[in-house]
């Protein structure tokens, strides 16, 4: 019996562990073969992608004009309400499938080198305040950071800024009641290592932009630092 189940899943791309464990992806739920990791062939094919980083003043780049004085921005995908993407963000976001946050950052990685993204100094995530870490038990941007670093052999710093003003929900406001929201939020807690250096700040989600902003203004402080932003997803403000 377990012989002729071993057998079909071979003969299905599927190994053992996979019938002993299943593995789904992110986005669609189908079982995944042995060889895919996080999103099945077909939502692999198929994301959403923004390819904002061949693009200088792209949508997201433009977000920041006027605001904060940045080198290059970008996000992975587009996302939406309704798009089918929204399992993965959730899965990564709430449901702790950091190693769905960590390929999501090597794909996008494996895309940025040879762009002047992949000659920042460090990467930094958006980081969370020490309450919603504890709550959550992990930073998402953190692990994206990570999948990052790998691919464009850049080292992730995860410290030398911090969240100190805890902040609601944003998801239901207004691009102003955000930035109030969020300012003052964050503060640098060591220089030394950010001064005079290239920085890839980067998060899950950009909507309007207030979180980054907020980060990027106490990163700004630092003498001689340069910025560049990357982000997971882009959510237009509906
Ligand atoms: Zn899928």
């Amino acid at each position: 019996m377990i012989r002729s189940l071993i057998h079909s899943a071979g003969q299905h791309g599927l190994g053992l562990l996979t019938l002993l464990y299943p593995r789904c992806c992110a986005t669609c739920g189908c079982l995944l073969m042995q060889h895919e990791k996080v999103l099945c062939l077909s939502c692999l094919a198929t994301l959403p992608r923004t390819a904002f980083h061949h693009i200088s003043d792209n949508e997201v780049a433009r977000i920041f004009w006027g605001r904060i004085p940045l080198a290059n921005a970008t996000s992975f995908i587009y996302f939406s309400k309704n798009s089918e993407y929204k399992n993965l963000l959730h899965a990564i976001k709430y449901k702790g499938q950091y190693h769905a946050a960590i390929e999501m950052g090597r794909l996008f990685g494996l895309e940025l080198r040879d762009t002047p993204f992949a000659t920042a100094d460090l990467i930094h995530p958006v980081p969370l305040h020490k309450r919603k870490l504890k709550q959550r038990g992990y930073n998402q941007s953190e692990y994206f950071a990570q999948g990052l670093s790998a691919a464009l052999n850049i080292p992730v710093h995860s410290s030398l800024v911090k969240r100190i003003a805890e902040t609601p929900t944003q998801t239901r406001k207004a691009r102003y009641e955000r930035w109030e929201n969020v300012k003052n939020a964050f503060t640098i807690t060591n220089a030394e290592p950010l001064a005079n250096k290239h920085v890839l700040l980067v998060d899950d989600v950009i909507t309007t932009g207030a979180t980054i902003e907020a980060c990027a203004e106490a990163l700004l402080s630092v003498s001689g630092l340069t910025l560049s932003v990357a982000s997971l997803a882009y959510a237009k403000l509906q």
